[in-house]
C-alpha cells in the first residue's frame, strides 16, 4: 500500500543507454479516489492507495528532464504558479518551491539548470497538472513562457481540443497555460508518431483525451516510456483500472493493451507521472495482469 503522505524525493536520476534522465517531482496533488479508478470498486482500490478523510488519494506530478546531445528536453511541466489558493486547496496541489519558485524550478535548480537552458518541452497533453508550468505569472501579473528559449512540442489535435472545450472537458483546460505560447509562436505541432530528435519519439496514446501522447526514449538498446495519463500510477497497471476522467475509456483500454504488451515484451522502463512514490519500473505479465518487476 502506498501511504497517503507527501511526495518522495525531489529529483531521481538514472541512465537510459547513454542518456542521463532526471525524474523531477513537481509537486503533490490529491484527487478523488473514485474518479481516479473509474469503475473499480473502492474496496479494491483503497487497498492500493489509501484515501484521506475527503476521499482523495495522494498523487505526484512527475516531470522528466533528458540530457540530450541536442539540448535539454523536459517532458511535461506540472501545475505552474498561476492558480489561486482555493484551487490549490480543492485539488490538494502542493507545488510551491523556495523563494517564489515552483517545485519544478527547484528541481531544475538542484540540477544546475536554469529555465533558459531548456531547449525543448514535450507536452503529453494540456491539462492543468501537465502543462500549467509551461507558462509563468510574473510579478506584474502578466503571463510569459516559463522556458524563454524552448520550443514546445504537442499533438496538433490536442491544441484544437483544448481550445474547443465543452461542459465536461473545460474544467481541465485553462487558456493561460497555452494561449501565451501560441501567441508567441512557440509550438511545434506534430501529428501522429514522430521522432523529435535522435532517440526521442512521441507516440499517440489516445483515450484519456483523444490526442494524448507518450514519449519513447531510446539509447543503445535501452528503452524508457513516459506514460503520462495513460497509466498515471503503478496501481493503474491492470487493464481495466482506468480513470473516470478519461473521455474515451474503451480507447484507453486498447491503448494500454498495446503499449503495456510491448513494454513487457521489450523490457521498457515505464515512467509514472502521477505516482506519489514510484518514478519508474519495468513490468511483466503474471498470467493475470501486468505487474511491476523492478
Ligand atoms: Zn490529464
Amino acid at each position: 500500500m502506498t501511504p497517503a503522505g507527501g511526495p518522495g524525493p525531489l529529483v531521481e536520476t538514472r541512465t537510459i543507454g547513454r542518456l542521463t534522465v532526471h525524474a523531477i517531482q513537481a509537486g503533490g496533488q490529491k484527487l478523488d479516489g473514485g474518479a481516479m479508478f473509474g469503475v473499480v470498486p473502492r474496496p479494491l482500490w483503497e487497498r492500493r492507495i489509501a484515501p484521506d478523510e475527503r476521499h482523495r488519494i495522494q498523487l505526484g506530478m512527475r516531470c522528466l528532464l533528458i540530457e540530450h546531445d541536442s539540448g535539454l528536453i523536459l517532458i511535461d511541466t506540472g501545475a505552474g504558479n498561476k492558480e489561486n489558493a482555493k484551487f490549490h486547496e480543492i485539488y490538494g496541489v502542493e507545488n510551491a518551491g523556495a523563494e517564489g519558485r515552483t517545485r519544478l524550478e527547484d528541481g531544475l535548480a538542484q540540477l544546475g539548470v536554469r529555465p533558459e537552458d531548456v531547449a525543448l518541452v514535450i507536452g503529453t497533453h494540456l491539462h492543468f497538472d501537465h502543462g500549467g508550468g509551461s507558462t509563468t505569472r510574473l510579478p506584474d501579473g502578466s503571463v510569459a513562457p516559463t522556458f524563454p528559449k524552448a520550443r514546445y512540442v504537442l499533438q496538433a489535435g490536442e491544441y484544437e481540443y483544448a481550445t474547443h472545450t465543452n461542459e465536461r472537458t473545460a474544467a481541465s483546460y485553462f487558456p493561460h497555460n497555452f494561449v501565451p505560447l501560441m501567441e508567441r509562436g512557440r509550438f511545434d505541432f506534430v501529428t501522429g508518431e514522430r521522432q523529435i530528435v535522435k532517440g526521442i519519439t512521441v507516440m499517440p496514446t489516445p483515450g484519456h483525451v483523444p490526442h494524448h501522447q507518450g514519449v519513447r526514449i531510446e539509447s543503445e538498446g535501452e528503452t524508457a516510456f513516459y506514460l503520462a495519463d495513460l497509466v498515471p500510477t503503478t496501481a493503474h497497471l491492470p487493464l481495466p483500472w482506468i480513470m473516470g476522467y478519461d473521455v474515451e475509456p474503451l480507447v484507453t483500454l486498447e491503448t494500454k493493451r498495446r503499449i503495456l504488451t510491448r513494454a513487457a515484451e521489450e523490457s521498457w522502463l515505464l515512467v509514472f507521472e502521477h505516482d506519489a512514490t514510484t518514478a519508474w519500473t519495468r513490468i511483466a505479465h503474471d498470467g493475470k495482469s501486468f505487474v511491476p518487476t523492478r
